[in-house]
């Protein structure tokens, strides 16, 4: 309880102007920590209004048994493409690790962080490369959120960008970034009993259209998609005869979709300057939407030869840069027509806000990795102008409906390629508590 005298007394400190009542500063100070006042005689009462962050922790979920997809894969009428398809790679040039991604990237698997306000609201957030980055949220960046104001988005952002500085902002550390990101979403959401894409500015589309990833074109064409992205399966190393595969891949699947609709190629990382522009020169008469993601993320100069080499070709990239700032490089450059970043690992929904503004700024779309196939991506995606479309990955067999392979439960899915929002507070994901275990408990 704080009385009029002492807050009187304080002004005189300041040496506020005659006639003002308080000073600004002691003003800004009241209005934060007093705000509303109210007066009672000679005193002035605290009302605390804001809501406390008490916990942040590294979480499993265990999701029963019964939802579709995520402890049996269905099996449809033959084998996705992901269980065979050599797609090129950085790892391409080493012959034991080429054939399979799954040969060489990690199995840490997914992680979630919970966050809990002091009235007992929780909201969740996931992301990829569980241990290393578990340790990043419990071991460093999730005590330090405790007692802070869950209203507070702007400023937990900004803390999160910086602690990490010590040890590097992208990479595990964005992961960690993320996941605590979206839990704060989550949890201002349910707090105010509001979706996500409502607190993120309302919805600027009532649907939005996606794309599909995957190389099982007829499949997807059944399921009404419009949309094409092929993961490309060969590179440099392949020399000629690649170059000459790829064009057959690409010439099938512009065969198969017709002229009238859209085909994308996604290249993973895995090509130098020199090979991007043989290939899209290659491909030129199949009239790509884009290609993707060309090069290496950190090859800074060679985005920008690669935009000088090939002015005619729709570049997008961004699915693994991390923090908003190689975005706001690649905006201003405008080395990319299209920005992708993944919501779950550039470190969260302001993160990605950010790099929507710029991106908006410089004319430049925005289109989330995978944005399509989270609850997070999805609310993103409808709140924002400068997404036009979601990606939708599809893993499930062909023949095997959407609703039949994994989702988060809550999570809206394409029909006939088009994606309408849930409306549940924060993103609206229906996981039952009882699913939650600490992340180490299990270990
Ligand atoms: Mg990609």
């Amino acid at each position: 309880m704080v009385t009029a005298k002492e807050i009187l007394r304080t002004q005189e400190d300041l040496e506020c102007p005659k006639g003002f009542l308080l000073c600004h500063s002691v003003r800004s100070t009241l209005a934060k920590d007093f705000s509303p006042l109210r007066t009672s005689g000679d005193e002035i009462v605290k009302e605390d209004k804001t809501m406390k962050i008490t916990e942040v922790k590294a979480v499993r979920i265990q999701f029963p048994a019964g939802l579709p997809g995520r402890h049996e894969r269905a099996v449809g009428r033959s084998a996705s493409w992901t269980q065979d398809a050599e797609v090129a790679n950085p790892m391409s040039r080493y012959p034991v690790y080429k054939r399979h991604r799954s040969l060489w990237t990690p199995k840490w698997g997914e992680v979630w962080c919970k966050v809990t306000l002091e009235d007992g609201t929780w909201g969740l957030g996931q992301t990829a490369n569980g241990r290393p980055v578990a340790a990043v949220i419990d071991d460093h960046l999730g005590p330090l959120m405790v007692g802070h104001d869950i209203m507070a988005g702007e400023k937990l952002a900004d803390m999160l960008f910086r602690l990490t500085k010590p040890y590097g902002s992208t990479g595990l550390a964005s992961y960690a970034v993320s996941a605590i990101d979206l839990a704060l979403w989550d949890a201002r959401g349910k707090h105010l009993g509001q979706p996500v894409y409502a607190l993120l500015g309302g919805l600027q589309k009532e649907r939005i259209q996606c794309y599909a990833t995957g190389n099982d074109v007829e499949w997807y064409q059944e399921l009404g998609f419009k949309a094409f992205k092929l993961a490309c399966p060969y590179g440099p190393t392949d020399g000629i005869e690649g170059l000459k595969k790829n064009e057959e891949f690409v010439a099938r699947a512009r065969e198969i979709i017709g002229p009238e609709a859209e085909l994308m190629l996604d290249c993973w990382m895995a090509f130098d300057v020199e090979y991007t522009v043989r290939l899209a020169e290659t491909l030129r008469p199949y009239r790509l939407k884009w290609m993707e993601e060309c090069l290496i993320p950190e090859d800074i100069d060679g985005h920008l030869a690669l935009r000088q080499r090939l002015p005619w070709q729709t570049l997008a990239t961004g699915e693994h840069w991390y923090t908003h700032v190689p975005f706001l490089w690649a905006a201003s450059h405008r080395v990319a027509d299209i920005l992708q970043p993944d919501i779950n690992w550039c470190g969260g929904a302001t993160t990605c806000r950010r790099i929507a503004d710029a991106a908006d700024a410089a004319g430049i779309a925005v289109i989330l990795h995978a944005g399509g196939n989270t609850v997070f991506g999805q609310h993103f995606s409808f709140a924002t102008p400068s997404v036009p479309w979601c990606e939708f990955f599809v893993a499930s067999d062909p023949g095997v409906p959407l609703d039949k392979g994994w989702r988060y439960p809550g999570q809206s899915l394409p029909v006939e390629g088009w994606i309408t929002p849930n409306n549940a507070p924060g993103f609206g994901l229906e996981v039952d508590p009882a699913w939650i275990e600490p992340y180490w408990g299990t270990e």
